[in-house]
Protein backbone atom coordinates (compact mmCIF):
# COMPACT_ATOMS: atom_id res chain seq x y z
CA UNK A 1 0.00 0.00 0.00
CA UNK A 2 0.97 3.77 -0.63
CA UNK A 3 2.27 5.81 2.26
CA UNK A 4 -0.70 7.85 3.77
CA UNK A 5 -1.57 11.21 2.58
CA UNK A 6 -1.21 14.30 4.24
CA UNK A 7 -4.46 14.38 6.17
CA UNK A 8 -4.75 18.19 5.10
CA UNK A 9 -3.95 17.63 2.21
CA UNK A 10 -6.34 15.36 1.05
CA UNK A 11 -8.87 17.33 2.41
CA UNK A 12 -7.42 20.45 0.38
CA UNK A 13 -7.12 22.54 3.86
CA UNK A 14 -4.58 24.58 5.39
CA UNK A 15 -3.26 23.30 8.58
CA UNK A 16 -4.88 26.29 10.70
CA UNK A 17 -8.09 25.44 9.17
CA UNK A 18 -11.28 25.95 11.60
CA UNK A 19 -13.32 22.93 12.28
CA UNK A 20 -16.15 24.50 10.24
CA UNK A 21 -13.37 24.48 7.28
CA UNK A 22 -12.39 20.98 8.47
CA UNK A 23 -16.37 20.08 7.71
CA UNK A 24 -16.83 21.89 4.46
CA UNK A 25 -13.69 20.29 2.92
CA UNK A 26 -14.93 16.85 3.93
CA UNK A 27 -18.62 17.28 3.09
CA UNK A 28 -17.62 18.45 -0.26
CA UNK A 29 -15.60 15.39 -0.99
CA UNK A 30 -18.20 12.83 1.06
CA UNK A 31 -20.63 14.17 -1.61
CA UNK A 32 -18.21 13.64 -4.70
CA UNK A 33 -17.09 10.30 -3.70
CA UNK A 34 -20.20 8.06 -2.18
CA UNK A 35 -20.49 5.21 -2.90
CA UNK A 36 -24.09 5.67 -3.68
CA UNK A 37 -23.22 7.66 -6.66
CA UNK A 38 -20.54 5.68 -7.77
CA UNK A 39 -21.17 2.07 -7.35
CA UNK A 40 -18.46 0.08 -8.25
CA UNK A 41 -15.69 2.91 -8.29
CA UNK A 42 -12.77 1.50 -7.15
CA UNK A 43 -11.06 4.85 -6.82
CA UNK A 44 -13.91 7.00 -5.90
CA UNK A 45 -13.83 4.27 -2.61
CA UNK A 46 -10.07 4.55 -2.04
CA UNK A 47 -10.81 8.57 -2.30
CA UNK A 48 -14.32 8.56 -0.09
CA UNK A 49 -12.27 6.29 2.42
CA UNK A 50 -9.11 8.31 2.57
CA UNK A 51 -11.26 11.23 3.12
CA UNK A 52 -13.14 9.80 5.89
CA UNK A 53 -10.44 9.05 7.81
CA UNK A 54 -9.28 12.48 7.25
CA UNK A 55 -11.96 13.78 8.92
CA UNK A 56 -12.05 11.27 11.63
CA UNK A 57 -8.66 12.29 12.90
CA UNK A 58 -8.71 16.31 12.50
CA UNK A 59 -12.46 16.81 13.54
CA UNK A 60 -11.39 15.50 16.95
CA UNK A 61 -9.06 18.08 18.63
CA UNK A 62 -7.57 15.36 20.88
CA UNK A 63 -6.35 13.22 17.62
CA UNK A 64 -5.65 15.93 15.56
CA UNK A 65 -3.17 17.36 17.94
CA UNK A 66 -1.75 14.43 17.94
CA UNK A 67 -1.68 14.10 14.44
CA UNK A 68 0.52 17.53 14.33
CA UNK A 69 2.62 16.83 16.42
CA UNK A 70 3.83 13.47 15.35
CA UNK A 71 1.86 12.58 12.30
CA UNK A 72 0.65 9.31 11.19
CA UNK A 73 3.01 7.33 12.92
CA UNK A 74 1.35 9.22 16.39
CA UNK A 75 -2.04 7.94 15.62
CA UNK A 76 -1.00 4.51 14.95
CA UNK A 77 0.92 4.48 18.29
CA UNK A 78 -2.26 5.52 20.38
CA UNK A 79 -4.04 2.58 18.56
CA UNK A 80 -6.15 4.09 15.32
CA UNK A 81 -5.17 3.01 12.17
CA UNK A 82 -8.08 4.20 10.06
CA UNK A 83 -11.04 2.39 9.00
CA UNK A 84 -11.37 -1.51 7.43
CA UNK A 85 -14.68 -0.43 5.55
CA UNK A 86 -17.05 1.27 4.23
CA UNK A 87 -19.13 -0.45 7.37
CA UNK A 88 -16.73 0.85 9.72
CA UNK A 89 -17.42 5.17 8.15
CA UNK A 90 -20.97 4.30 8.41
CA UNK A 91 -20.97 3.18 12.16
CA UNK A 92 -18.71 6.23 12.86
CA UNK A 93 -20.42 9.02 10.83
CA UNK A 94 -23.97 7.42 10.85
CA UNK A 95 -25.30 10.65 12.45
CA UNK A 96 -23.02 13.23 10.39
CA UNK A 97 -23.87 11.61 6.76
CA UNK A 98 -27.91 12.14 8.20
CA UNK A 99 -26.97 15.44 8.92
CA UNK A 100 -25.05 15.80 5.32
CA UNK A 101 -27.21 14.63 3.22
CA UNK A 102 -30.94 15.28 4.76
CA UNK A 103 -31.58 11.65 4.72
CA UNK A 104 -29.83 8.34 6.16
CA UNK A 105 -28.31 6.44 3.88
CA UNK A 106 -29.19 3.21 4.85
CA UNK A 107 -25.56 2.40 4.79
CA UNK A 108 -25.30 2.24 8.63
CA UNK A 109 -23.96 -0.64 10.32
CA UNK A 110 -26.80 -1.14 12.47
CA UNK A 111 -29.26 -1.76 9.48
CA UNK A 112 -26.82 -3.22 7.59
CA UNK A 113 -28.34 -5.22 4.72
CA UNK A 114 -27.73 -9.34 5.36
CA UNK A 115 -28.30 -12.17 3.02
CA UNK A 116 -31.13 -14.87 4.16
CA UNK A 117 -30.47 -18.14 5.33
CA UNK A 118 -29.37 -20.77 2.80
CA UNK A 119 -32.36 -23.99 3.42
CA UNK A 120 -31.57 -27.80 2.52
CA UNK A 121 -33.77 -29.96 1.32
CA UNK A 122 -32.96 -34.46 0.78
CA UNK A 123 -34.17 -35.42 -2.12
CA UNK A 124 -34.39 -39.52 -3.27
CA UNK A 125 -34.50 -40.28 -6.36
CA UNK A 126 -35.27 -43.89 -8.31
CA UNK A 127 -32.24 -44.93 -10.30
CA UNK A 128 -34.17 -43.83 -13.67
CA UNK A 129 -35.01 -40.75 -12.23
CA UNK A 130 -31.90 -40.04 -10.99
CA UNK A 131 -30.29 -41.58 -15.37
CA UNK A 132 -33.05 -39.28 -17.12
CA UNK A 133 -33.30 -36.14 -14.82
CA UNK A 134 -37.17 -35.30 -13.71
CA UNK A 135 -38.94 -31.30 -12.92
CA UNK A 136 -40.74 -31.82 -9.95
CA UNK A 137 -42.05 -29.66 -7.14
CA UNK A 138 -40.72 -29.95 -3.39
CA UNK A 139 -42.97 -27.65 -0.11
CA UNK A 140 -39.78 -25.91 1.30
CA UNK A 141 -40.62 -24.45 4.81
CA UNK A 142 -39.10 -21.21 5.61
CA UNK A 143 -39.33 -17.68 6.40
CA UNK A 144 -40.80 -15.34 4.42
CA UNK A 145 -41.63 -11.51 4.48
CA UNK A 146 -44.88 -11.12 6.72
CA UNK A 147 -47.62 -10.83 4.55
CA UNK A 148 -49.78 -8.94 7.38
CA UNK A 149 -47.20 -5.85 7.92
CA UNK A 150 -44.78 -6.59 4.56
CA UNK A 151 -41.80 -6.82 6.87
CA UNK A 152 -42.33 -3.63 8.29
CA UNK A 153 -42.77 -5.57 12.04
CA UNK A 154 -45.57 -2.69 13.27
CA UNK A 155 -49.04 -3.47 13.59
CA UNK A 156 -51.07 -2.00 10.76
CA UNK A 157 -51.65 1.73 10.74
CA UNK A 158 -48.32 2.12 13.21
CA UNK A 159 -44.97 2.98 12.48
CA UNK A 160 -42.06 2.63 14.18
CA UNK A 161 -40.81 5.40 16.67
CA UNK A 162 -37.35 7.26 16.97
CA UNK A 163 -35.08 5.74 19.89
CA UNK A 164 -35.95 7.63 22.75
CA UNK A 165 -31.98 6.40 24.10
CA UNK A 166 -30.20 7.45 21.13
CA UNK A 167 -32.54 10.09 19.55
CA UNK A 168 -32.49 7.25 16.77
CA UNK A 169 -28.40 7.12 15.87
CA UNK A 170 -28.57 3.59 16.35
CA UNK A 171 -25.22 4.33 18.78
CA UNK A 172 -23.76 5.39 21.88
CA UNK A 173 -20.86 6.79 22.96
CA UNK A 174 -18.22 6.86 25.32
CA UNK A 175 -14.99 7.75 25.56
CA UNK A 176 -12.39 5.70 26.23
CA UNK A 177 -8.51 7.93 26.83
CA UNK A 178 -7.90 9.67 23.73
CA UNK A 179 -10.62 8.22 21.63
CA UNK A 180 -14.57 8.16 21.54
CA UNK A 181 -16.19 4.46 21.28
CA UNK A 182 -18.97 3.91 19.70
CA UNK A 183 -21.52 0.92 20.22
CA UNK A 184 -25.00 -0.30 19.56
CA UNK A 185 -27.38 1.63 21.23
CA UNK A 186 -28.75 -0.98 23.75
CA UNK A 187 -32.22 0.18 23.68
CA UNK A 188 -33.53 -0.31 20.20
CA UNK A 189 -30.40 -2.72 19.43
CA UNK A 190 -28.29 -0.48 16.67
CA UNK A 191 -32.22 0.11 14.69
CA UNK A 192 -31.95 3.98 15.63
CA UNK A 193 -35.90 2.54 16.11
CA UNK A 194 -38.77 0.86 18.84
CA UNK A 195 -41.81 -0.83 17.36
CA UNK A 196 -44.30 0.22 20.03
CA UNK A 197 -46.92 -1.80 18.34
CA UNK A 198 -45.57 -4.97 17.11
CA UNK A 199 -47.77 -6.49 14.13
CA UNK A 200 -49.33 -9.36 15.28
CA UNK A 201 -49.09 -12.02 12.77
CA UNK A 202 -45.16 -12.24 12.64
CA UNK A 203 -44.79 -10.77 16.57
CA UNK A 204 -42.59 -8.00 15.32
CA UNK A 205 -40.70 -10.23 13.67
CA UNK A 206 -41.06 -8.85 10.25
CA UNK A 207 -41.09 -12.64 9.13
CA UNK A 208 -43.21 -15.79 9.34
CA UNK A 209 -42.49 -19.33 8.83
CA UNK A 210 -44.45 -20.87 5.52
CA UNK A 211 -44.51 -23.67 3.47
CA UNK A 212 -43.57 -22.44 -0.27
CA UNK A 213 -43.98 -25.04 -3.21
CA UNK A 214 -40.19 -24.53 -5.14
CA UNK A 215 -39.84 -26.04 -8.76
CA UNK A 216 -37.27 -28.31 -9.34
CA UNK A 217 -35.48 -29.20 -12.11
CA UNK A 218 -33.04 -32.30 -11.95
CA UNK A 219 -30.74 -32.60 -14.60
CA UNK A 220 -30.00 -36.29 -16.49
CA UNK A 221 -27.37 -37.94 -14.62
CA UNK A 222 -26.80 -36.61 -11.01
CA UNK A 223 -25.46 -39.28 -8.78
CA UNK A 224 -25.53 -40.03 -4.94
CA UNK A 225 -24.34 -36.82 -3.27
CA UNK A 226 -25.35 -34.73 -6.10
CA UNK A 227 -25.95 -31.21 -4.91
CA UNK A 228 -28.12 -28.40 -6.63
CA UNK A 229 -28.06 -24.74 -5.92
CA UNK A 230 -31.38 -22.70 -5.78
CA UNK A 231 -30.63 -19.64 -6.17
CA UNK A 232 -32.52 -17.33 -4.33
CA UNK A 233 -35.19 -20.04 -3.06
CA UNK A 234 -33.60 -20.00 0.43
CA UNK A 235 -34.69 -17.18 3.04
CA UNK A 236 -35.51 -13.35 2.46
CA UNK A 237 -32.76 -11.15 3.67
CA UNK A 238 -32.97 -8.72 5.78
CA UNK A 239 -32.58 -4.57 5.49
CA UNK A 240 -33.02 -5.48 1.60
CA UNK A 241 -30.10 -8.05 1.54
CA UNK A 242 -30.65 -10.40 -0.83
CA UNK A 243 -32.19 -13.93 -0.03
CA UNK A 244 -29.99 -17.45 0.56
CA UNK A 245 -30.20 -19.98 -2.09
CA UNK A 246 -31.61 -23.46 -1.54
CA UNK A 247 -29.24 -26.37 -2.34
CA UNK A 248 -31.04 -29.41 -2.75
CA UNK A 249 -29.17 -33.01 -1.45
CA UNK A 250 -29.78 -35.41 -3.94
CA UNK A 251 -29.66 -39.47 -2.44
CA UNK A 252 -30.22 -42.42 -5.41
CA UNK A 253 -31.62 -45.10 -4.77
CA UNK A 254 -30.18 -48.75 -6.31
CA UNK A 255 -31.38 -50.78 -9.00
CA UNK A 256 -31.82 -54.37 -9.18
CA UNK A 257 -30.20 -55.03 -12.65
CA UNK A 258 -28.02 -52.09 -12.66
CA UNK A 259 -25.42 -50.89 -10.81
CA UNK A 260 -23.41 -47.36 -11.41
CA UNK A 261 -20.48 -46.38 -11.72
CA UNK A 262 -19.74 -42.87 -12.51
CA UNK A 263 -21.06 -42.13 -15.95
CA UNK A 264 -21.09 -45.88 -17.03
CA UNK A 265 -23.70 -48.60 -15.64
CA UNK A 266 -22.95 -52.18 -14.45
CA UNK A 267 -24.76 -55.40 -15.24
CA UNK A 268 -24.25 -58.88 -14.93
CA UNK A 269 -25.49 -61.23 -17.55
CA UNK A 270 -25.94 -65.55 -17.28
CA UNK A 271 -25.74 -67.59 -19.98
CA UNK A 272 -25.41 -71.45 -20.77
CA UNK A 273 -21.77 -72.89 -22.11
CA UNK A 274 -23.22 -74.07 -24.78
CA UNK A 275 -24.18 -70.58 -25.91
CA UNK A 276 -20.41 -69.35 -24.11
CA UNK A 277 -18.65 -72.03 -26.56
CA UNK A 278 -20.79 -71.53 -29.68
CA UNK A 279 -21.42 -68.17 -29.10
CA UNK A 280 -25.39 -66.17 -29.61
CA UNK A 281 -27.07 -63.16 -29.41
CA UNK A 282 -28.30 -62.09 -25.71
CA UNK A 283 -31.78 -59.81 -25.50
CA UNK A 284 -30.24 -57.28 -22.69
CA UNK A 285 -32.15 -54.47 -20.67
CA UNK A 286 -30.52 -51.50 -21.20
CA UNK A 287 -31.83 -48.07 -19.71
CA UNK A 288 -33.60 -48.02 -22.80
CA UNK A 289 -35.31 -51.02 -23.50
CA UNK A 290 -34.05 -54.28 -24.52
CA UNK A 291 -30.83 -54.80 -27.08
CA UNK A 292 -29.51 -57.88 -28.97
CA UNK A 293 -25.68 -58.45 -27.04
CA UNK A 294 -23.14 -60.26 -29.82
CA UNK A 295 -21.71 -63.07 -27.43
CA UNK A 296 -18.78 -64.60 -29.52
CA UNK A 297 -17.99 -68.33 -29.34
CA UNK A 298 -15.44 -69.01 -27.18
CA UNK A 299 -16.61 -66.53 -24.60
CA UNK A 300 -14.82 -67.01 -21.41
CA UNK A 301 -16.44 -66.69 -18.06
CA UNK A 302 -16.23 -63.09 -16.11
CA UNK A 303 -15.86 -61.85 -19.90
CA UNK A 304 -16.76 -58.19 -20.06
CA UNK A 305 -18.27 -56.84 -23.04
CA UNK A 306 -20.28 -53.50 -23.51
CA UNK A 307 -22.58 -51.29 -25.05
CA UNK A 308 -21.01 -48.00 -25.83
CA UNK A 309 -23.00 -45.25 -25.03
CA UNK A 310 -25.71 -46.71 -23.01
CA UNK A 311 -24.94 -45.26 -19.54
CA UNK A 312 -25.51 -42.25 -18.38
CA UNK A 313 -25.32 -38.53 -19.24
CA UNK A 314 -22.24 -36.68 -18.09
CA UNK A 315 -23.58 -33.14 -16.15
CA UNK A 316 -20.70 -31.63 -17.61
CA UNK A 317 -20.43 -33.13 -21.32
CA UNK A 318 -23.78 -34.72 -21.46
CA UNK A 319 -21.88 -37.54 -23.21
CA UNK A 320 -23.09 -40.77 -21.94
CA UNK A 321 -21.05 -43.55 -20.55
CA UNK A 322 -21.02 -47.22 -21.33
CA UNK A 323 -22.70 -50.47 -20.41
CA UNK A 324 -20.47 -52.86 -19.13
CA UNK A 325 -21.77 -56.24 -19.29
CA UNK A 326 -19.97 -59.03 -17.54
CA UNK A 327 -20.87 -62.22 -18.61
CA UNK A 328 -21.45 -64.99 -15.84
CA UNK A 329 -21.74 -69.00 -17.40
CA UNK A 330 -23.96 -71.43 -16.39
CA UNK A 331 -22.64 -75.00 -15.45
CA UNK A 332 -25.96 -77.21 -16.12
CA UNK A 333 -27.56 -79.07 -13.75
CA UNK A 334 -30.35 -81.76 -13.56
CA UNK A 335 -29.32 -83.62 -16.36
CA UNK A 336 -30.99 -86.07 -18.61
CA UNK A 337 -29.45 -89.22 -18.95
CA UNK A 338 -29.61 -88.10 -22.69
CA UNK A 339 -27.38 -84.97 -22.19
CA UNK A 340 -25.19 -86.61 -19.47
CA UNK A 341 -24.51 -89.53 -22.28
CA UNK A 342 -24.09 -87.15 -24.76
CA UNK A 343 -21.55 -84.80 -22.30
CA UNK A 344 -19.78 -88.07 -21.44
CA UNK A 345 -19.02 -88.36 -24.97
CA UNK A 346 -18.03 -84.78 -25.53
CA UNK A 347 -15.67 -85.37 -23.07
CA UNK A 348 -14.41 -89.02 -24.51
CA UNK A 349 -13.36 -86.69 -27.50
CA UNK A 350 -11.84 -83.95 -25.57
CA UNK A 351 -9.64 -85.97 -23.98
CA UNK A 352 -8.73 -88.26 -27.22
CA UNK A 353 -8.19 -84.59 -28.77
CA UNK A 354 -5.61 -83.54 -25.56
CA UNK A 355 -3.58 -86.68 -25.81
CA UNK A 356 -3.67 -86.79 -30.19
CA UNK A 357 -2.30 -83.31 -29.35
CA UNK A 358 0.39 -84.51 -26.85
CA UNK A 359 1.84 -87.12 -29.27
CA UNK A 360 1.83 -84.46 -32.27
CA UNK A 361 3.61 -82.70 -30.32
CA UNK A 362 6.05 -85.55 -28.77
CA UNK A 363 6.24 -86.53 -32.70
CA UNK A 364 7.07 -82.91 -34.02
CA UNK A 365 9.68 -82.83 -31.60
CA UNK A 366 11.40 -86.36 -32.28
CA UNK A 367 10.77 -85.05 -36.30
CA UNK A 368 12.68 -82.05 -35.20
CA UNK A 369 15.55 -83.90 -33.94
CA UNK A 370 16.23 -86.30 -36.72
CA UNK A 371 16.72 -83.84 -39.22
CA UNK A 372 18.91 -81.92 -37.46
CA UNK A 373 20.71 -85.19 -36.79
CA UNK A 374 20.66 -85.68 -40.49
CA UNK A 375 21.55 -82.27 -41.30
CA UNK A 376 24.69 -82.51 -39.20
CA UNK A 377 25.86 -85.78 -40.74
ZN1 LIG B 1 -31.51 3.47 20.27
ZN1 LIG C 1 -45.90 -8.86 10.46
Amino acid sequence: MAAKRDYYEVLGIAKSASNGEIKTAYRKLALKYHPDRNPGDKEAEDKFKEAAEAYEVLRDDKKRSLYDQYGHQGLEGAGFSGFGGFDDIFSSFGDIFEEFFGFRTGRRSQSRASRGNDLRYDMTLSFMEAAFGKETEVTVEKMVVCPECNGSACAPGTYPETCRQCGGAGQVTRTQGFFTVRTACPQCRGNGQTITTPCENCRGAGKVEDAKRVTVKIPAGVDNGSRLRLTGEGEPGSNGGPPGDLYVFISVQPHDFFERDGVNIICQISISFVQAALGDDIPVETLNGEKKLKVTRGTQPGEILRFRGEGIPSLRTRERGDQIIQVMVKTPTNLTKKQESLLKEFSKLESQKLSTRFKNIFKGDSGRKEDSARAAR
